[in-house]
């Protein structure tokens, strides 16, 4: 008899959990996936795709806008929420079913409940059934922060919610300065709702480059989104149907939702981590795990958002398979976390890869900066107030480019062909020996010649 009920217990049917099974029965692992809420995890169910679906229809009013330069009149428009949502919904139902399906295709089997450690081997189900397994990966990824216990919190919506309003607000108030508040900030505004973000920082997006910073928040405003920077939300009441958000600043300001984007936490909550003896990483509360994404118990594996490294898809997944052909295809992968591509879908988009300006010259020497902004072929007919921002970041010494920046429409598809140059450590001149593709607005990141910033560090300094 089999020492245990499976090879690979994994909790989470995410991104990073669903490859790490798929790739496990492939190599003839037997597998068990447990999944509390719906197979397809953050990304498919109430992240990236939801998102980028609720993003592509949100242009769609400023095309309209466009199209009158080039000729288009085009009369009474009307724009229906539900019919968003329902399609929406419609489409994450497909992509959960194809998940599911495939998960199941590998030989590996799902069961719909939540999942707990009972001991270093042993998963207690929801249903009170107990499974021992030999390893058990850990992919329970990360939730919304409900951030401080200001008065009111209890109207505030987290992005879970914004997935699945009834209405579209005509007035919402977003806090937060990053990745989320930033794109739900620019998909209400396309629908046309009155958007407010509240950020307690100097400027949105910090940790991005400064020239990213400022260039994306300058674009928002003038696509009409009031950005409110130095303060917090200190308090909401509540007036029927309406909210007055009171700002830490004294001001305040009305809406008909309110919605906190201010990061995520990893699910670690009531697993059993302490019984296994599993260890949480004090540094920023997600499972420790070593380069092999091994936890502090050498059959326990952790990955993705719950282990708080780089919270991206991609990475989840990489994570997931590196670790399936590391124990059960006995062919060891470290996932290489260094120069990761990144966009945010704000309108317009920020795509980065690489160092930004401040990191570069904190770690190198002679930093050289190509820089340039400038209005996009199609805003010279559709009169759009709208520039574009691309930005190289180059070792001085070696000429390796070490970040590319872009603001604009193009910047995720772009940022993620320049990700492979950069990753390759292309040089300066390996870009200047590429042909330009014209017209196109990247083909500006081949044509930059003559630095527009030089910085040198003295031996001293
Ligand atoms: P998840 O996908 O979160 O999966 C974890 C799963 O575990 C969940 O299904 C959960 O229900 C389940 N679970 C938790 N606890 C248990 C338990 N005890 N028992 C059973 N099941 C359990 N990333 C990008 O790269 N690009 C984007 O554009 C992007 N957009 C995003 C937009 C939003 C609004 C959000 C919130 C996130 C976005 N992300 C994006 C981040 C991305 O969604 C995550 O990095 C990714 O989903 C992490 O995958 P994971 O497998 O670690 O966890
Ligand atoms: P982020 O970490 O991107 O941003 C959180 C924001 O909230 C920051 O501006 C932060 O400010 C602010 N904040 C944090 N705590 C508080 C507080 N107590 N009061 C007021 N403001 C606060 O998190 P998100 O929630 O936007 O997204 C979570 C993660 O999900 C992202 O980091 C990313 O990894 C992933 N994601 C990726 C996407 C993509 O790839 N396009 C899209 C969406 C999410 P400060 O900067 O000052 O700390």
């Amino acid at each position: 008899m089999a020492e245990f009920d499976v090879d690979l217990f994994v909790i989470g049917g995410g991104s990073g959990g669903v490859r790490a099974a798929r790739i496990a029965a492939n190599y003839g692992a037997k597998v068990m996936v447990a999944e509390e809420y719906r197979m397809g995890g953050t990304c498919v169910i109430r992240g990236c795709v939801p998102k980028k679906l609720f993003v592509i229809g949100s242009h769609v009013h400023q095309e309209i806008e466009d199209a009158a330069g080039f000729g288009w009149s085009i009369g009474q428009v009307s724009f229906d929420w539900a019919t968003l949502v329902a399609n929406k919904d419609k489409e994450i139902a497909r992509l959960e079913g194809a998940y599911t399906t495939n998960v199941e295709k590998s030989g590996a089997r799902i069961v719909k409940t939540r999942a707990v450690l009972e001991d270093a081997h042993t998963i207690r189900l929801a249903t009170g059934e107990k499974v021992t397994a030999k390893y058990i990966l850990i992919a329970t990824g990360g939730a919304p922060n409900h951030g401080p216990a200001v008065p009111g919190i209890e109207h505030v919506i987290s992005s879970n919610e914004a997935f699945h309003l009834k209405e579209l607000p005509k007035r919402i108030v977003i806090q937060g300065g990053g990745y989320i508040a930033l794109e739900f900030a620019g998909i209400f505004a396309g629908y046309g709702s009155d958007v407010t973000v509240v950020y307690r920082g100097d400027n949105i997006l910090r940790g991005f480059d400064e020239d990213v910073r400022k260039h994306v928040r300058a674009e928002m405003e003038k696509r009409g989104i009031t950005i409110i920077t130095g303060c917090t939300v200190a308090k909401i009441d509540k007036h029927g149907r309406d909210f007055t958000t009171h700002l830490s600043s004294g001001s305040s300001i009305a809406s008909d939702q309110v919605m906190f984007a201010i990061g995520r936490h990893p699910n670690v909550r009531g697993l059993g981590l302490e019984a296994a003896g599993v260890a949480i990483n004090p540094a920023n509360g997600g499972i420790q795990v070593d380069g092999w994404s091994k936890t502090s118990v050498d059959n326990i594996y952790a990955i993705g958002d719950v282990t708080h490294r780089t919270n991206l898809t991609p990475v989840a997944i990489r994570e997931g398979h590196a670790f399936a052909d590391t124990v059960f295809g006995k062919r060891p992968v470290q996932v290489d976390h260094a120069t990761i591509p990144t966009a945010v879908f704000s309108q317009p988009e920020v795509g980065t890869v690489g160092l930004t300006e401040e990191e570069a010259r904190a770690q190198y020497s002679h930093v050289d900066i190509y820089k340039t902004d400038f209005r996009p072929i199609k805003a010279t007919m559709s009169g759009r107030d709208t520039r574009v921002l691309m930005k190289l970041v180059v070792d001085g010494t070696s000429d390796r480019v070490l970040g590319c920046h872009i603001v604009g429409d193009c910047a995720a598809e772009v940022t993620q062909v320049v990700a492979i140059a950069v990753k390759m450590k292309a040089t300066k001149a390996d870009f200047d020996a590429t042909v330009a593709l014209h017209p196109t607005a990247s083909e500006e990141l081949v044509t930059m010649r003559t630095p527009t910033a030089r910085h040198v560090r003295q031996a001293a300094e």
